[in-house]
């Protein structure tokens, strides 16, 4: 689900990276937005809960029109899931960010990016921010047909290839296995977003099986199975 911020605390708001972040407030339906106070280490409420906060990537800012969106995946009772489902015009929520992104590498002579749902958003800029010219393959693992987005087609030359994830498997299961399968050279450049432990062994494989430097990827959990939070 897409869903279009707006608002003047939206003035000054800058996203310069693809794959930024932004973390976003998320009032319990029909309460008041209370903003949470900066500890110095985490946010937490003014009673000194923890604040019903999610981290989402900043998907299209228009600075002039002042409206940010953001792309939720609805994946069962998460807060931002039902969140996204339930907003209606007016629904109040509050931003922080964003947080740093991804540099593509201008010298790289090929790309490979992957990502899960959660990452569409972050893959639909850093696609949109590779070297002009430069190849790049890229998998995306889908748990529903309806998360096949058409946004990420028309990234030329980047090859696109969606991968079902299989009932019952680990999330990521198909990402780890399509990376095992990619060719990584010197020049390559590898971007990966998705489930915690997915992109554990996806960093295991490259760096100790392949030896491929740590500098030549950007390897993020999104998000942790089995446990409510964003994971950054
Ligand atoms: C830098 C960064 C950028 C991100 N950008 C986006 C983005 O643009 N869009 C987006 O949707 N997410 C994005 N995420 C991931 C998102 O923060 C998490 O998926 C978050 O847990 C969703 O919150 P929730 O309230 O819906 O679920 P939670 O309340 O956090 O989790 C409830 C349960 O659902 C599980 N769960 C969480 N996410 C998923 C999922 N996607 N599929 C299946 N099960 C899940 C958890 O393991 C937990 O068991 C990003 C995370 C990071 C760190």
């Amino acid at each position: 689900v897409r869903v279009t911020l707006g608002g003047e605390a939206l003035a000054g708001l800058a996203v310069t990276e693809p794959a930024a972040s932004v973390r976003v407030l998320l009032p319990a339906p029909g309460a008041e937005l209370v903003e949470p106070v900066w500890t110095g280490n985490e946010f937490r409420a003014p009673g000194g809960d923890r604040p019903r906060i999610r981290t989402l990537t900043p998907w299209r800012l228009d600075a002039d029109a002042l409206e940010l969106d953001v792309g939720v995946v609805v994946h069962g009772d998460g807060l931002a899931a039902q969140w996204a489902v339930h907003a209606a015009p007016g629904s109040p929520v509050a931003v922080s960010g964003p947080g740093r992104g991804y540099r593509p590498d201008p010298g790289a002579r090929r790309f490979v990016v992957a990502g899960d749902e959660t990452a569409i958003p972050a893959i639909d800029q850093v696609l949109a921010a590779l070297p002009a010219g430069a190849p790049a393959h890229v998998h995306v693992e889908v748990a529903r047909p309806e998360a096949r987005l058409a946004a990420l087609e028309r990234h030329a030359p980047a090859r696109l290839t969606w991968h079902d994830a299989a009932p019952g498997a680990p999330a990521g299961a198909t990402l780890v296995a399509a990376l095992r399968d990619e060719t990584v050279t010197e020049g390559t450049r590898v971007f990966a977003a998705g489930e915690a432990a997915a992109m554990q062994q996806i960093r295991r494989h490259l760096f100790e099986v392949r030896g491929v430097p740590r500098a030549h990827t950007w390897i993020r959990g999104y998000w942790k199975h089995g446990r409510a939070g964003s994971h950054d």
